[in-house]
């Protein structure tokens, strides 16, 4: 998920590679490490911190002979998804004999059935990650053909990875593989290149060769050799990159916001990955860490959280009582924290956070812990302090969100909240068929979310009309209601035109006082179970000629006569209407955003995470 460098060439590979790897920096990451190859043998040197910490260790630990010598390395900048962000974990990482070392951007899915087979082997690891198992395997597929050993030991590999790997008998040689992580390679005066991104290397060189899913490369001073798994040579064409660095930083888009909207199909096939059992109609969650037993003894659940990721416990609530029977109580946070709740032994309190440092929720963590409840927590980044304190819960696997606005950690925290709640269900009350159901409905987001996302043109045109307002409401029933606040809450941040979201049944209570023809109504009704309601609550804004913009799902024909525009959305089961909704409100607010000229990663008054009270 997060950064590779690597060069092998004429020139010494420290310096570019130390370089590529500050170049990637933007990505957020919290760790790094360098490898080289030096007269037959290979020197690691990693750190917990950033790269000028790692640049300022090897400075430190190796002579300058070496690092003038030294012509082949790879780097890693670390977004840890398996264990702590420690100097252990951080990559490379070395085989069983020291003969090899990798480097890994993914999650190897399969690494605990891997790992208990190497244990049995006699194999024994330093590290917690997922990426020290594959270098083992490879080290087992060695005989000094470093291509056939990748090659050979990708076959047991089930996940997503973008990986170089560096032998110390081959000073002239990286080899490079992906399936699911991007790397891209590319050749410069001096030698040649291999990185995940091409901002790492676009300084270097302008022709870029990417590789797809299954590719294996051989990359030398000279050359790029591209084959298939199977060792089979495949063509690749070269790229001219035209875009300038910082585009690259974005990966070409415009914004992080706008690129980690697009990045939710990728990030929930993450928070996805391994983790549902199509056998039993069940979630797989280790980091849970809670048997059966515990888990039917809950009698309520208390979920915690700020801002978007309280939307998202508020959409999760009602997966928590229809799938598992729990009565839920969601609370912002610094209100749970300062209000002496009431906490029992048999509640089970979960914490969410993106980056698990929000100060409100820790703060709560705690509190909570102190009255003697049960704390698990689902945060995106691993080993934070929310993750830490709470000592068993659920990664989003989401990859680092930069854009202040957050968006993919929205639809994955939904989406890790219900596979929770599935879990939870099938040790209370779900049949095994219904369990296979929500299975299935969760498999097949990241393809929902995809179908979303290919309307963008069509969302942008709305966002138009709505850049002009000064006041938008955002209206939904059920899953739908944290949904349109939600969406309201993006408009607020990005664009700074005032948005409110209301349940759809709450707006003639008060609200719709404000509606003219100049305030927009935003109305999320893809769920149908509650369309037909929601209809009349469009007829009523309608009737104060207020625009309403409806949602519905695919071949609900019914909004075209109330609407003033209608955008149809794949239909979901409706506790995961939320998530096309999510889309289209996250884009709505990003085009309307844009459409006024503001500064979108850099919202005013706004910081990423929170981690004052
Ligand atoms: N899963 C690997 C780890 O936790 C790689 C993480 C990354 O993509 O940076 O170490």
């Amino acid at each position: 998920m997060c950064g590779i460098m690597g060069y092998v060439g004429s020139e010494p590979a420290v310096d570019i590679v130390l370089a590529g790897l500050k170049r990637l920096e933007y990505r957020g990451y919290d760790s790094a490490g360098l490898g080289i190859v030096d007269d037959g043998r290979l020197a690691i040197c990693k750190t917990p911190g950033r790269v000028k910490a790692l640049a300022d260790d090897v400075a430190k630990c190796w002579a300058p002979e070496l690092r003038q010598r030294a012509l082949a390395g790879i780097g890693h900048t670390r977004w840890a998804t398996h264990g702590a962000p420690t100097r252990e974990n951080a990559h490379p990482h070395l085989d069983a004999k020291g003969r090899l070392c990798l480097v890994h951007n993914g999650i190897i899915e399969n690494f605990q059935a891997l790992r208990a087979r190497l244990e049995q082997e006699g194999h024994s690891f330093l590290s917690q990650t997922d990426t020290e198992v594959l270098a083992h395997l490879i080290g087992e597929f060695y005989e000094g053909d470093l291509l056939r050993a990748v090659c050979a030991a990708l076959k047991h590999v089930e996940g997503a990875f973008g990986i170089a790997v560096l032998a110390a008998g081959k000073p002239d040689e990286i080899v490079v593989a992906r399936r699911g992580s991007p790397i891209v390679l590319g050749l410069c005066e001096t030698g040649a290149l291999v990185a995940s991104d091409a901002a790492a290397i676009m300084s270097l060189t302008r022709n870029l060769v990417y590789l797809e899913d299954h590719d294996v490369a051989v990359v030398h001073p000279g050359g790029i050799d591209v084959r298939s798994v199977d060792n089979v040579p495949v063509s690749r064409p070269v790229t001219v990159a035209d875009w300038d660095t910082t585009a690259a930083e974005k990966g070409g888009y415009a914004h992080f916001m706008l690129k980690e909207i697009f990045e939710q199909p990728e990030a929930l096939t993450n928070t996805l990955r391994g983790r549902l059992d199509p056998r039993e109609g069940t979630a797989v969650l280790g980091g849970l860490d809670m048997t059966p037993r515990e888990i039917n003894e809950i009698s309520r659940l208390v979920l915690l959280a700020c801002g978007t990721s309280l939307h998202a416990c508020q959409v999760a609530a009602y997966a928590f009582e229809e799938l598992a029977d729990l009565p839920v109580c969601v609370e912002q946070a610094a209100e749970f924290r300062y209000r002496n709740p009431i906490v029992r032994s048999t509640d089970l309190v979960v914490a969410v956070s993106q980056s698990g440092e929000t100060a409100d929720t820790l703060a709560a963590v705690r509190e909570a812990q102190r009255k003697g409840a049960r704390v698990a927590s689902i945060c995106n980044v691993v080993g934070s302090s929310i993750a830490r304190e709470s000592g068993r819960g659920v990664y989003l696997h989401a990859g680092p969100e930069i854009g202040v606005a957050s968006t993919k950690a929205f639809t994955c925290q939904v989406l890790a909240l219900s596979m929770m709640a599935l879990k939870f269900g099938r040790c209370r009350r779900l049949t095994r068929e219904q369990g296979l159901a929500c299975c299935q409905a969760y498999e097949a987001l990241p393809g929902v979310v995809r179908q979303v996302l290919e309307q963008h043109e069509a969302v942008r045109a709305i966002a138009g009309e709505i850049a002009r307002a000064n006041h938008v409401f955002y209206i939904g029933r059920g899953t739908l209601h944290p949904a349109a606040m939600e969406g309201a809450l993006k408009l607020k941040e990005i664009s700074y035109i005032h948005a409110e979201g209301y349940q759809a049944a709450e707006l003639k209570h008060g609200p719709i006082a404000l509606l003219q023809p100049d305030v927009p109504v935003v109305a999320l009704a893809n769920d149908p179970r509650s369309l037909d309601k929601t209809l009349g609550n469009m007829q009523e804004c309608r009737a104060r000629q207020a625009p309403v913009y409806a949602v519905v799902a695919a071949g609900e024909t019914a909004a075209n006569a109330v609407a003033t525009r209608v955008l149809e959305v794949p239909r979901q089961p409706p506790l995961l209407a939320s998530i096309p909704a999510a889309i289209v409100v996250q884009l709505l607010a990003y085009y309307a955003a844009l459409a006024r000229g503001c500064e979108i990663d850099q919202p005013r008054n706004l910081a990423k995470s929170v981690t004052v009270e």
